[in-house]
């Protein structure tokens, strides 16, 4: 059931983009979907037929690699490595890595902890999204609160290393590694390939790039949370990412209650915020993920201003823009 809910949220909102990027010059555009990182992807570009194998193939290799790097859930990548062994010890990791957390921890910091990649051990604790789902123990939740902070990590730029100051910090960049990718192959498709339009929809990260090659804007569906088949609104973009989190992807229903997969990192539950999701769009995939989470958790008010505030300090072309679906 879960799995359909996720399937039938990603599928919708491709359905709009796929509509409109097959206009007159609907011939241009190839297309190809996928499952990676846990979720449907779906790639569009304009771009020769002949080239797109070898487009493709780097691209779906760039997110397996991304995956075994970044997921918490792997045993063997580089995060559950630094999970394992950053406890009150340094540990030098990539690159790519410590840029993915470096941005988390800015926004854990930029959102006061709405967002806190630190909560990996409250998250592990609930099992949303697998077969084990369950509302744990009030003193499992205790155990980790205030400690499983984005404060208790310390990285080190000089040599590229990352050290927890107690045990238990764990990190889970589920809520911004999606964006980070959909940046990622946004780079690729220009640098590499000089693609100047099309789309990347990884789960609820869509990421556009130029306008459709027949001039028009992309037209990106935001789901309704209330009807899986149906669409709140209709938004236009162009060079823009589109991000919703929403408490009706990942969930389960026990005596009635929604217990879904946004945390407060205050209470260690399902963030009881009064909305059902809040979508981003902005210049950047990356920072869209991480707000879009600390958004949701924050509530329509709260996130209302600190994205005003938010907005004073961007330059133009990242300006956010936000729509809030309440309960
Ligand atoms: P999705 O990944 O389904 O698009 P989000 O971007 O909102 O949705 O991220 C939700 C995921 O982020 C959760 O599955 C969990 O891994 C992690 N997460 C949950 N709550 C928080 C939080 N308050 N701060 C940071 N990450 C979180
Ligand atoms: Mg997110």
């Amino acid at each position: 059931m879960r799995k359909f809910i996720l399937l039938m949220f990603t599928v919708c909102l491709c359905m709009i983009c796929t509509g409109c990027a097959a206009g007159n010059n609907g011939e241009n555009y190839v297309e190809e979907n996928n499952i990676k990182m846990g979720t449907i992807c779906n790639i569009k570009i304009a771009a020769d037929k002949d080239k797109s194998k070898e487009i493709f193939e780097n691209l779906w290799s760039t997110l397996d690699d991304i995956e075994k790097t970044m997921s918490a859930k792997i045993e063997d990548s580089e995060l559950s490595y630094v999970n394992n062994n950053a406890i009150n010890e340094e540990v030098v990791i990539s690159e790519e890595l410590y840029y993915v957390i470096e941005k988390s921890l800015y926004y854990a910091e930029l959102t006061e902890g709405a967002f806190d990649p630190a909560i990996g051990n409250i998250i592990d604790l609930w099992k949303i999204g697998t077969d084990e789902a369950r509302v744990p123990e009030k003193e499992e939740i205790e155990k980790y609160l205030g400690e499983a902070n984005y404060k208790n990590i310390v990285l080190n730029k000089d040599n590229n290393s990352i050290r927890f100051l107690n045990d238990k910090v764990k990190l889970d960049l589920g809520g911004i590694v999606k964006g980070y990718a959909a940046d990622r192959i946004k780079e690729i498709l220009i640098n590499n390939y000089n693609i100047s339009s099309g789309y990347i929809s990884l789960g609820g990260n869509v990421m556009t790039i130029g306008k459709k090659t027949d001039g028009s804007m992309f037209k990106i569906g935001i789901q309704s949370p209330y009807n899986v088949n149906k669409l709140d609104r209709v938004v236009e973009v162009c060079d823009k990412t589109v991000v919703t989190s929403g408490d009706y992807e990942r969930f389960f229903i026990e005596n009635g209650i929604r217990y879904h997969h946004i945390i407060d990192p205050a209470t260690g539950e399902p963030a009881r915020s009064g909305v059902r999701s809040v979508t981003i769009i902005t210049s950047d995939s990356i920072m869209a993920d991480a707000i879009s989470t600390a958004c949701f958790v924050m509530g329509e008010d709260k996130a209302k201003n600190f994205i005003e505030k938010l907005n004073g300090k961007l330059e133009e072309k990242d300006y956010i823009e936000s729509y809030t679906i309440k309960q």
